[in-house]
C-alpha cells in the first residue's frame, strides 16, 4: 500500500534535523514518493541537507535553543510547508515528550512513539522500575525515589564496589562515575550531582553494580500501531571513547543463538510493557564473565531504551537488507510490520565506523574548518560500502553542532570479510581541509584484539598505548 493512501496518509515530510541523519531520511521520503522539506539554522543556510530536500525552511540562529531545538518554530516550518509529518532524526527533539506532544496538538504526525512512551523511557530509574515489572533483567542496583546522603551510601554499600553513579536524567555518557570504594563516595555523589543538575536540571541518581568488562549489545526493535513487535537482532557497540560509541557491528561476535533470542524477545517484551510504536533500541550489558560462572543467572541487563533511530542502525539494515526509515514511515502511516520475526533473516557481518572532525592527538579537540576534499574513491560492490555523510567538499565544517562528519559502513559475508572492507575503506577515504579521528579509527580495526573480537567496552582505555 502506498504512503499516501494508508491509514494516515503521509505525502509530505519535514525533517527536523541536519547532518547526515537528515540527509539519510530524506533520500528513503524521496524514494517513497513523498515530498521532502528541511529545515535549517543560520550556520547551515548552505548546508547539504538544505540543498537535497525538496524545500527548505530557515527556523532561526546558529545556536540549537533558537533553532533545531525551538519547538515553536519547527511546528511552524511544517505546518507552513503543509507537511503531514515530522522525521526527527536522533539527537535534538528525537526524544522530546513535550515536541511529540505538540505535534498530537497541530495535527501533524510524529514519526516515533507516542509521548507516553517516550516518558516511560526518559528517566532511567523510572524505566528501571518498569521494566523490573516486565521481567527484563537488570543490573543489580538502587532506583529508588529516596535520595538523601547516608541512604545512598547504605545502598552502595549493599550493591558492593565498585559502583556506577548514574544520574536519573542522563545521557550522552553525562552525569555518570564509577566509585571504586565506601570512602570516595561522597565525593563522587556531590559531583555527580553539580555535573547532573547542570546539564540536565535534574540531580536524581540511581547506582548500579559498576561491571568491569561487560558489552554493550544492543537489540533494535520495531513495534507498529496494531499491536505487532519484532526484533532485527542486535550490535555491538562496546568500542567507546567516554561511554560514546566509536565503532558499531551487527551482529554482536560470539553471541550464542539461544542468547540472540533471549535477548531479542526481551527486548521486545520491554518495548510492548511501555506502548511501544516506531523502532527503538533497548540497551543491555552483557557480562561475558557470568555467562561462563552463572548457571541460572541472566548475563544480560537491560541498561536503557533509546525511543528513536540509532545513529548505529545501518548495521542493522545491512545484515537483515530492511531499511530502517522505510519501516519508520509505514508504521507512522498506520501500516503494519513489513515483516514477521520469523520471516526476519541475519546475513553476514556489517560494520560502522563513526568519523569525526575531532583531533586524537589533542585529546579529541573538535576540529572546524572547510573540506577540501571527502570523497570514498571506491566501487561499491553491490551495496557492501556506505557513506552516509552530512557534508561534501567545499562545505564548512563549524563548532556549533556534533563534530560527526560521516558514518563509514561496510558488509562482508563474515567479520573477517568485513574488517578487511573496513580497513581498504578508510585507507581509501580521501579528506583534506579538516582534521579527522581517520587514523584513530584505521587503528582500532587493525588491532589484533579487536579483529579478534576480544570486545569490552574499556577496549579503548585498555589499548590506549596501541592506539594514541
Ligand atoms: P547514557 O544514557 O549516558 O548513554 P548509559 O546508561 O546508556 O548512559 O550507559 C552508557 C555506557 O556506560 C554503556 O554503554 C557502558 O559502556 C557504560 N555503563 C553503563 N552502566 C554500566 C554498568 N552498570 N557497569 C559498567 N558499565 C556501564
Amino acid at each position: 500500500m502506498s504512503l499516501a493512501t494508508a491509514p494516515r496518509p503521509l505525502r509530505a515530510v519535514l525533517i527536523a534535523n541536519r547532518g547526515e541523519i537528515a540527509c539519510r531520511v530524506i533520500r528513503t521520503a524521496r524514494r517513497l514518493g513523498l515530498r521532502t522539506i528541511a529545515v535549517y539554522s543560520d550556520a547551515d543556510a548552505r548546508a547539504r541537507h538544505v540543498r537535497e530536500a525538496d524545500e527548505a525552511i530557515r527556523l532561526g540562529p546558529a545556536a540549537a535553543g533558537e533553532s533545531y531545538l525551538a519547538i515553536d518554530k519547527v511546528i511552524a516550518a511544517a505546518e507552513r510547508s503543509g507537511a503531514d509529518a515530522i522525521h526527527p532524526g536522533y539527537g535534538f527533539l528525537s526524544e522530546n515528550a513535550e515536541f511529540v506532544a505538540a505535534c498530537d496538538a497541530a495535527g501533524l504526525v510524529f514519526i516515533g512513539p507516542p509521548a507516553s512512551a517516550i516518558a516511560a523511557m526518559g528517566d532511567k530509574a523510572a524505566a528501571k522500575a518498569r521494566m523490573a515489572s516486565a521481567g527484563v533483567p537488570l543490573v543489580p542496583g538502587y532506583h529508588g525515589e529516596a535520595q538523601d546522603d547516608a541512604l545512598l551510601r547504605e545502598e552502595a554499600g549493599k550493591i558492593g564496589y565498585p559502583v556506577l553513579l548514574k544520574a536519573s536524567a542522563g545521557g550522552g555518557g553525562k552525569g555518570m562515575r564509577v566509585v571504586e570504594s565506601e570512602r570516595e563516595f561522597q565525593a563522587a555523589l556531590d559531583g555527580c550531582r553539580r555535573e547532573s543538575r547542570a546539564a540536565f536540571g535534574d540531580e536524581r541518581m540511581l547506582i548500579e553494580k559498576y561491571l568491569t568488562q561487560p558489552r554493550h549489545v544492543e537489540v533494535q526493535v520495531f513495534c507498529d500501531s496494531l499491536g505487532g513487535g519484532v526484533y532485527l537482532f542486535e550490535r555491538d557497540c562496546s568500542v567507546q571513547r567516554r561511554h560514546q560509541k566509536v565503532l558499531e557491528e551487527a551482529p554482536a561476535p560470539h553471541l550464542p543463538e539461544a542468547l540472540r533470542r533471549e535477548m531479542g524477545e526481551a527486548a521486545v517484551r520491554a518495548a510492548q510493557e511501555i506502548g511501544y510504536v516506531g523502532a527503538g533500541t533497548v540497551e543491555f550489558l552483557l557480562d561475558a564473565a557470568a555467562e561462563t560462572t552463572q548457571e541460572n543467572g541472566s548475563p544480560f541487563f537491560f541498561m536503557e531504551m533509546n525511543t528513536r533511530l540509532q545513529v548505529e542502525h545501518p548495521v542493522t539494515e545491512m545484515i537483515s537488507g530492511e531499511d530502517l526509515v522505510e519501516w519508520q514511515l509505514r508504521v507512522a502511516a498506520g501500516l503494519a510490520l513489513p515483516k514477521a520475526q520469523n520471516e526476519l533473516t541475519l546475513t553476514g557481518h556489517a560494520i560502522e565506523a563513526r568519523l569525526y572532525a575531532e583531533d586524537p592527538d589533542n585529546d579529541f579537540l573538535p576540529a572546524t574548518g572547510k573540506l577540501l576534499r571527502f570523497t570514498l574513491p571506491l566501487a561499491d560492490r553491490d551495496g557492501r560500502i556506505r557513506l552516509d555523510s552530512g557534508v561534501e567538499a567545499g562545505d564548512t565544517v563549524t563548532m556549533h553542532y556534533d563534530p560527526m562528519l560521516a558514518k563509514l559502513i561496510v558488509h562482508g559475508e563474515d567479520r573477517g570479510q568485513a574488517l578487511a572492507e573496513m580497513a581498504r575503506a578508510l585507507a581509501a577515504l580521501d579528506i583534506s581541509g579538516v582534521t579527522t579521528n581517520r587514523r584513530f579509527l584505521q587503528r582500532l580495526v587493525t588491532h589484533p584484539d579487536f579483529i579478534a573480537a576480544e570486545l569490552n567496552t574499556r577496549f579503548i582505555e585498555h589499548h590506549h598505548d596501541d592506539l594514541f
